[in-house]
């Protein structure tokens, strides 16, 4: 059924932070910030703009994936081709190797190509559009253990409603959600609590 796919999106939400993941997909909250409303703006550029060869590389942009095998779906910015080998490009407005949650989606959208077009994937490319670096990702066994574990770890999350705890990391301070999760009030408050 098709709401058993998973969006590729809540990968990389839930790789970012479970607890991000769980108030964006199960509670359908969003708050944009700088950060959120910069990507959003970069990617309806990418998808606006079909698609061209660019040298001996084909390039379509936009375009939908889906895999049964691990009922995954979502839209990816770039899939190219160079001498016969198939590859997602995902672009991305921060900085090179910031997250590794951009990582598996990259992968994910791998994922999703392998099992539409039977062909194998080996590598996929992250592209940071402020410094117009390309960073390779290599799909190596360990990034594609993680990428189905993460799947699996979201299909729970999304079926069972359940909330993961805030936990305050460095990453709350970029996140757009934190004025509504207030992590460290969260922390002292069931702190208070396990007291009484
Ligand atoms: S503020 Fe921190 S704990 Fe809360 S959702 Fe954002 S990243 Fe997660």
């Amino acid at each position: 059924m098709f709401e058993d796919y998973i969006p590729i999106a809540a990968l990389n939400q839930y790789a970012y932070c479970p607890h991000r993941c769980w108030r964006m997909f199960c509670a359908g909250e969003f708050i944009d910030n700088q950060y959120t409303l910069e990507g959003t703006g970069l990617h309806d550029r990418v998808h606006t703009l079909g698609s061209n060869h660019r040298d001996d590389t084909w390039q379509v942009r936009a375009v939908w994936l889906k895999s049964d095998r691990y009922g995954l779906i979502g839209k990816s910015d770039l899939i190219e081709e160079t001498d016969g080998q198939l590859y997602p490009v995902e672009y991305k407005r921060g900085h090179r190797g910031e997250f590794d949650n951009d990582e598996l989606q990259v992968c994910a959208q791998a994922l999703c190509l392998e099992d539409m077009t039977g062909r194998p994937v080996t590598q996929g490319f992250l592209y940071y559009a402020q410094s117009h670096q390309r960073q390779s990702v290599e799909l190596t066994p360990e990034l594609r253990d993680d990428a189905i574990a993460t799947i699996a770890a979201v299909r729970t999350l999304l079926h069972t409603g359940q909330m993961p705890q805030p936990k305050y990391t460095k990453r709350c301070r970029g996140c757009s959600l934190y004025s509504r999760c207030l992590p460290q009030a969260a922390k002292k408050v069931s702190r208070y609590q396990e007291k009484f």
